[in-house]
This record gives C-alpha cells, structure tokens and sequence, in this order.
C-alpha cells in the first residue's frame, strides 16, 4: 500500500506540513521509498547510501540495473562523505547554479554503494532547487539517491497523477505537490573529464555552464544515435526513453514545408483509422484547425514548452494516440534539451521536408 500525502507549498512552515515532511524522512531513514516533487520532474527516492533501499527504487521502475542514479544533497557538507576531487570548475558550477537543474558527475568515495552508481568509480550528485526536496532531504539527514518517478520508459512525471498512474501500490510513500516547474530532467554534466562533458541537456544550457567555467563538450549521444554496442558515458541514454504509448513522427523543416506534412501524415492516418494526435506550437495551432492537437507553447518561449512537454505525451496517451506528429526543434539553448528528449520519444523517426 502507498501512503499519499498532499503537501501545501504556501503553507510549508505549519506545524501539519513540517511533521508530514518529518514522517517521509523518517521513511527515507527506515529504507523505505518515498516520491517527492523537484523543480524538474518528480523523483522516485530513497536513502542513497543504503544499497537494499536503493535496489527498490530499481524494482519499483522497472529500471535496468545498469543506469545509475542521481544522489540529491540539501548541503554541500553532504559531499564531503560522497565525493573526493571536487575540482574548482565543479565548485564554481555549484555556486552558480545549485540549488538548481544541474547534476555534476564526481569521483565516488567508498561510502556510496554500487547499487547507486552501477559499479562506476563515478556518482551523479545534484541539489534540487524546490523547497520540498530540500527539506525532505535535511530531515533524512542523507543523500537521497533518485530517479525519476515513472516506469522506465515512460514520460518522467510533472504532475503527482502521473506519479500515481505509474507507481501506486510500488512505492511506500507518494508526495503529491504543485506541478513541476522546469518539466525535463536536469543538466548532467561530467566534472571528472577535462575538458568536462555535457551528458544530459536540461534547464541549465551549454552557454550558461561555459559561462561560467569556459569551454566544454557535448557527448555524442545528445545529438546522435548512440549504436547498441557503443560505450556510453551516460549509460541512461542508450535505453528508450521519455516514451508515448504510439508511434510518434517529428517533423523539421521551414514553417509552411512542416505544417504541410504534419496534415498529410494525419489525413493518411486518420483515414486507415489511425488516430493522429498533433504536437503544435502556439503560433501554428490555427494551421491544425479540424485536427486532434495539443499545444506544446510558444515557438520563443522554449521555457514553456519544457514544462508541457511530458504532460503532452502523456495526455496523448490518454486519448489513445495511434499516431503522433510533433514538429522537431532546433538546437540551440534550451531546445537542445527539447529536442534531445523528443527525438528519443519518437525513436529517431524525423522527417525532413
Ligand atoms: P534519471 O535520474 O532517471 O533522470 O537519470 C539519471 C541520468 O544520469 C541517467 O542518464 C544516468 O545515466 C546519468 N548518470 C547517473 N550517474 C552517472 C555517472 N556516474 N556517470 C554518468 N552518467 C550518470
Ligand atoms: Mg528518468
């Protein structure tokens, strides 16, 4: 049985809110798994230095043994017991960006088990900037190791329903909470390569991180198909990811080119009886009159578009989508995080007109 609790953000500081807070923690201290809100996506925790607790997380998504996770910290006097070697680009990147959507990869001490890491002599640590993970992490006192909180494969959830549509009666504690603010998963970013390697785009973009510490990166698998036999530095990327029940299809191309295809996709499609459901833009939703869409956000305001991304894909779901037609993003900034998750959505089917 799952306990769920709501949790008011406005009223944090009551008495009713702190003890519901000290309750999940004492959950986390027992070994057990509580879902807690962050500002990218909801994560699925437990105690990250307790291996049996962290096997859990792994039963309850169905996750491949061979991803690592995320340890989250609410101090950066936690790192001291998991992490050596923090060179000064690592710190610099934390005192810009933590609490915030970034995840350094560090070189791993013995206190953090091989259940967290996959065997790696690396670990990915992040402090999350929303006020119910850092307090929930204060009062278990620990590293929370976490991923997100869906079934492996599956959308990462925003909102505490997709939570409860994933892993109820899998998990012993759900924190049900506002929506996600962000919506994609954080930054990843390897600290322990010189120069260090963008992993993961996310919330925080490669001109900020470079910004701050000069020249990285980028991993090929961001940006390219990764070939099963490949090594791959960020073992995450190499599974389906982000996945919608139905085929999806992204289409690049100039404005008039792609809206052209997208409604000679779903024509053809919505006439065998498959039903096409289309992911739009703002600005081209008129286009799609007559047709099944859903509004993705305004083409400038890739922002938006991140925070409604995985609800979409998850609502195309629930209008049972035989098809999915979503216009491609570029990648520059934040659309390179839209883009990367999209394209692994879609299982690398863009068309190019
Ligand atoms: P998730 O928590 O589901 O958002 O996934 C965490 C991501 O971080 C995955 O893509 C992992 O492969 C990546 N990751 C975690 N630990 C490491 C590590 N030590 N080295 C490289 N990538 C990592
Ligand atoms: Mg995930």
């Amino acid at each position: 049985m799952t306990e769920i609790i709501n949790i008011e953000l406005s009223r944090l500081d009551s008495i009713e809110e702190t003890a519901k807070i000290q309750r999940a923690a004492d959950f986390i201290k027992e070994g057990k798994t509580v879902v807690f809100p962050t500002e990218t996506v909801y994560g699925l925790g437990a105690n990250g230095l307790d291996g049996v607790a962290v096997k859990k997380i792994f039963i309850a998504k169905g996750r491949p043994a061979d991803n690592p996770l995320i340890l989250h910290i609410s101090d950066e006097k936690m790192l001291e017991n998991i992490v050596t070697d923090i060179s000064e680009a690592a710190k610099k990147l934390m005192k810009a960006f933590w609490p915030g959507p970034i995840t350094l990869v560090l070189h791993k001490t013995g206190n953090v088990p091989d259940e967290v890491t996959a065997g790696l002599d690396t670990v990915a640590v992040r402090m999350p900037g929303h006020p119910i993970a850092l307090r929930l992490i204060s009062a278990a006192g620990k590293p929370v190791a976490a991923p997100s909180a869906n079934i492996s494969g599956k959308p990462s959830p925003t909102e505490a329903s997709h939570v409860i549509e994933d892993l109820d009666n899998k998990v012993d504690m759900i924190i049900a909470a506002n929506n996600s603010k962000i919506g994609l998963e954080s930054t990843v970013i390897d600290m322990t390569l010189t120069p260090p390697v963008l992993l993961r785009p996310g919330g925080i973009t490669k001109d900020q991180i470079e910004a701050i510490i000069g020249k990285i990166e980028i991993d090929k698998s961001i940006t390219s198909r990764i070939q099963e036999l490949e090594a791959v530095r960020s073992p995450g990327m190499k599974y389906r990811h982000y996945s919608p029940d139905a085929k999806m299809i992204l289409v690049r191309g100039e404005k008039q080119n792609k809206i052209k295809k997208i409604i000679e996709l779903a024509d053809f499609n919505n006439a065998k009886g498959i039903k096409a459901v289309i992911l739009a833009t703002t600005e081209n939703l008129d286009a799609f009159r007559g047709y099944e869409v859903l509004r993705l956000g305004a083409s400038d305001d890739p922002e938006e578009i991140m925070a409604n991304l995985y609800q979409c894909l998850r609502k195309c779901n629930s209008m049972k989508a035989g098809i999915i037609l979503s216009e491609a993003f570029g990648e520059d900034e934040l659309e390179l995080a839209i883009s990367n998750r999209l394209i692994r959505a879609a299982g690398y089917n863009v068309i190019e007109v």
